[in-house]
């Protein structure tokens, strides 16, 4: 299949990820985009003018019906998350994100959508194979024997599983990537949904300005991740949702870094050294977790190609302009 000259809607059209994704099928040729999300249209991260933008509760049923109205092909990027201090704190919030992905299959199932996408995550990997700092990466089957992240990891295993069996029982080809820690402009980057990079990046620009040559880092910055540039995450996506493949890939980077390698870049960036505070209790989630690209490099011929140098300066700017912007 390819998007260009699809009806497509874009479910969660109004956050991170689907405001890119939107921009870019705009671009190629889809025949028409819808956005879909929760939000009030003020607080959409980024709207496309020639979008049709839709505000919408898809946990309803009736909702998700109206969303995939005369749509090819439905992109689900809607759900209620944020980094690891948002899902340890809300993990009820996080499981009810199976309603918007149940309602939105069967809606899709029953006006004939041809192709539906689930957004899942790096947190279904069984927990025992994340303990180290030192990480073997994670290819797709370590997946199971099931022992997801808490809560957010449960509900996107679980809805990974409802496509397969969609696409299984009932002939609605679906595409599902496992994002690993995706980051960019026009992520969230305070308010308690953002992830590491993005609130290092705003540490380090806080700590600049002010003065206070401190920064809290949460646990103790030996936990290791990949991260994954926006440029990267679309590229992926694309090809995943243009091609055969009806299994859940990786979509990640395999540049392991530590948090504080991570700090150590930022620093860099700024041109800073700041004093380490670690607070132990924080939300960290496991020591370690890295993308075994092997698989999708197979099937899809993708791998990322931005360094996490240069995204995250990029990232950066982005965010310490937006900070100038609040104090100007
Ligand atoms: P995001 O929070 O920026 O976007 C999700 C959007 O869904 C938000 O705009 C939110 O308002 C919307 N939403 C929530 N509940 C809704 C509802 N009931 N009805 C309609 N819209 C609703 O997050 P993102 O980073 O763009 O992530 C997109 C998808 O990718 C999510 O499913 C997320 O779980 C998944 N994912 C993201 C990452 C990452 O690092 N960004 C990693 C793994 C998986």
């Amino acid at each position: 299949m390819n998007l260009a000259g699809q009806r497509v809607v874009v479910c969660g059209g109004g956050g991170f990820i689907g405001g890119h994704l939107a921009k870019r099928l705009l671009a190629g040729d889809a025949k028409w985009v819808r956005c879909v999300d929760l939000k009030p249209r003020a607080e959409w991260q980024q709207e496309s003018a020639s979008a049709e933008n839709v505000v919408l509760d898809l946990r309803l049923k009736e909702a998700c019906e109206q969303a995939v109205n005369g749509a090819d092909v439905v992109f689900n990027l809607a759900s209620d998350m944020g980094g690891m201090g948002f899902i340890e704190r809300n993990k009820a919030l996080c499981m009810l994100s199976v309603l918007i992905n149940t309602h939105l299959l069967t809606a899709a199932r029953e006006a004939g959508v041809q192709r539906f996408f689930f957004a899942s995550s790096a947190c279904v990997y069984n927990g025992e194979k994340q303990r180290s700092p030192d990480v073997t990466a994670l290819r797709e089957e370590d997946a199971y024997p099931a022992q997801p992240e808490d809560g957010y990891g449960w509900e996107k295993l679980f809805s990974e599983r409802m496509c397969r069996h969609f696409e299984e029982d009932f002939g609605l080809p679906c595409r599902m990537a496992r994002y690993h820690n995706v980051y960019g402009p026009w992520g969230a980057f305070a308010g308690g949904r953002e992830k590491a990079p993005a609130a290092i990046c705003r540490k380090v620009i806080e700590a600049k300005r002010s003065g206070n040559q401190e920064i809290e880092i949460w646990g103790d910055g030996r936990q290791t991740r990949s991260f994954l540039y926006i440029d990267d995450c679309l590229e992926g996506t694309q090809r995943l949702m243009e091609s055969a493949v009806n299994e859940p890939l990786n979509i990640g980077s395999n540049e392991l870094v530590s948090i504080n390698q991570l700090v150590d870049m930022a620093e860099e960036i700024a041109g800073v050294r700041l004093k380490r505070v670690y607070k132990l209790d924080a939300p960290k989630g496991v020591n370690g977790r890295n993308s075994d690209n092997s698989r999708v490099k197979k099937l899809l011929g993708w791998e990322p190609s931005t360094r996490l140098r240069d995204g995250l300066a990029v990232t950066y700017e982005w965010i310490a302009e937006r900070m100038r912007g609040r104090h100007a």
